[in-house]
């Protein structure tokens, strides 16, 4: 028996188009391609219910002939290349032929065109692949691809799309991430009839930067350009202190063409080097521009992941180049805050991490001639008594235990005690909110924002006070008095990150979000503490419900053993 068959067309072609159009942003994507391989000095796009429904996308480039028109959507139809060798230096965004002959087959599709010199334009309708009608009509220079009921006939795909909020929320990111690659054409795109995001043409890339990452972030970032192999290497970085958990704000271009490449990726992280901790990204844009004939586009119907003749030489450059644009500075990122980015923090009575609330008792009201007091006795920790020592590095508090030298992580103890004060403080609907005198103004991507606005009720439950301020800012009205110094532009994406993953319920949302908060609030590695502070941290530690791990589990303190030291020293054996 023999149970080898050949597929039928139709079953053929909605697997193949399975692999180029997933959801409504990768049609999106297709036809935004198709308007700048057309040469287009603007595009509009517009969806309806994230796509699903409804994805419009207009240019004013050259358009098509009667004949391109009925030929555009049969697979393997390109007007890009032509021969086999032709494959090996692609200059434009498409080539396979696939993109039109996918969405038609899966849609109902429409599309008009005049082209440029022609006195008429047409359109061609189409449904589930079948052409239903070609006709005349009058029109601007150009073309407009309408697709409307995405997956109408392939219930299976239909299934797995998302809400139209997620699906929208996937094409601004596909839309953003083409727009920063063509600074030259205008991008419009509308979703359910609100313009969301208009990108003039620029001759100035930072214009375009702000809308991903947020004003004050763009303005911070450093460009830096080097040449390698075959290679021209331009990249735009934001400073370490801006690193995310998550790699959605890294921008990888290989001749304009936005792709995403694990390895790019991992270049880009290793130039951050240890300025990051570990496992978070960093914020960045990479555009390669590499001769075509050394990188292979080809590798995935999407065309989203790329691959270079010369690896290893250009990841290595990729690398060298963040790492000398970031400059030789480790210490200027770990240690500064906000108030002495750029310098180090070494004067002791001149601390970023003073509170204005006067209640919040560890000491911090400090004065320049405050005196250590004599004959200190000892601080309470992990009930037994200890006696600070001293600081180590701005970094740790040393401490003579019983039986031992205690070591106590600054930043992880105070973490630990702000976060468990926050904890109490929300469970007993006390939050202390501290209203600023003068409102910060804080500028969201747009998807941001959203999450924001969502979680405004939980977020008031915090003390964190935020209001619309139209476009893409929000200000930041009042926030939890624990927290007096945090760097609120950096809290602030972290606080939303940790608000929008998945579908945590509201009691893991809020326990991520203190996270958060006790991380930022909590003073830093660099920060030089009083013999007094220190004491009155170990106390406050020693009070928490968990004395011996940070929030992310990390250990607070260590014990090295005189029996360990003795070792070390070769006392014992
Ligand atoms: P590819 O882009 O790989 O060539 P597509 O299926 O996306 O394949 O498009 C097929 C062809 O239709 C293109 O090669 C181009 O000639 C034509 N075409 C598609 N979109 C446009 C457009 N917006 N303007 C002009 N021509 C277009
Ligand atoms: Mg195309």
């Amino acid at each position: 028996m023999n149970d080898i068959r050949i597929l039928s067309e139709k079953v053929a072609v909605r697997i193949a188009a399975g692999e180029v159009i997933d959801r409504p942003s990768s049609v999106v994507r297709e036809l935004i391609d198709n308007s700048i391989d057309a040469g287009a000095s603007r595009v509009d796009v517009k969806i309806e219910r994230g796509g699903i429904s409804l994805i419009r996308v207009s240019d004013d480039g050259i358009g098509m002939s009667r004949d391109d028109l009925l030929l555009c959507i049969e697979r393997h139809a390109t007007s890009k290349i032509y021969e086999l060798d032709d494959l090996y230096n692609i200059s434009t965004l498409g080539f396979r032929g696939e993109a039109l002959a996918s969405i038609a087959a899966v849609s109902k599709l429409r599309i008009s065109t005049r082209q440029k010199g022609s006195l008429v334009g047409y359109q061609l309708k189409v449904a589930g692949g079948k052409v239903q009608s070609v006709d005349e009509i009058g029109r601007p220079e150009g073309t407009t691809v309408e697709v409307k009921d995405l997956f109408y006939n392939v219930p299976a795909r239909r299934k797995f799309m998302r809400s139209p909020r997620s699906e929208t929320d996937s094409v601004v990111d596909v839309f953003t991430r083409i727009a920063l690659g063509f600074e030259d054409i205008h991008f419009v795109l509308q979703a359910d009839k609100r313009t969301v995001l208009n990108f003039a043409r620029t001759n100035n890339l930072v214009h375009r930067l702000v809308v991903p990452f947020g004003r004050d972030v763009a303005e911070r970032m450093v460009q830096s350009t080097g040449l390698g192999e075959g290679v021209k290497i331009s990249v735009y970085l934001c400073p370490p202190q801006f690193a995310r958990t998550k790699a959605d704000r890294l921008y990888v271009y290989v001749n304009r063409r936005s792709v995403r490449d694990r390895m790019i990726n991992k270049a880009i992280i290793e130039g951050y080097g240890r300025r990051l901790m570990k496992g978070f990204y960093p914020q960045a844009v990479v555009f390669l521009d590499v001769e075509p004939s050394l990188v292979d586009i080809n590798v995935h119907p999407a065309k989203q992941e790329v691959r270079f003749s010369n690896p290893g030489s250009i990841f290595r450059k990729i690398s060298e180049i963040i790492d000398s644009g970031l400059g030789p500075s480790v210490e200027q990122y770990t240690v500064a805050s906000e108030k002495s980015a750029g310098k180090k923090v070494a004067e002791p009575f001149q601390l970023s991490w003073h509170t204005p609330d006067s209640s919040y008792d560890l000491n911090l009201t400090l004065s320049p001639d405050r005196e250590i007091e004599e004959g200190s006795i000892g601080t309470t920790l992990l009930d037994e008594q200890v006696l600070v020592i001293g600081q180590l590095n701005g970094t740790y508090i040393l401490c003579e235990g019983q039986g031992g030298l205690v070591i106590v992580d600054q930043h992880a103890a105070h973490e630990r005690v702000l976060y468990d004060r926050l904890i109490k403080a929300v469970q007993d609907a006390s939050v202390e909110v501290q209203t600023l005198l003068l409102p910060k103004t804080i500028e969201l991507s747009l998807r941001e924002k959203r999450v924001l606005q969502e979680k405004s009720g939980l977020l008031s439950k915090l003390g964190v006070e935020v209001e619309d301020f139209g476009g893409q800012s929000v200000l930041l009205r009042g926030i939890p008095s624990l927290l007096g110094n945090a760097n609120w532009d950096f809290l602030m994406g972290e606080l939303i990150e940790a608000l929008e993953q998945g579908k945590a319920d509201r009691e893991t949302l809020m326990h991520r979000a203190i996270s958060v908060l006790a991380c930022h609030g909590a003073i830093k590695a660099g920060d030089v503490l009083t013999r007094q502070e220190m004491e009155s941290l170990l106390e406050q530690l020693n009070r928490t419900a968990l004395p011996t791990n940070c929030p992310h589990g990390r250990p607070v303190c260590r014990k090295i053993t005189y029996y360990e030291l003795e070792k070390m020293f070769k006392r014992v054996v």
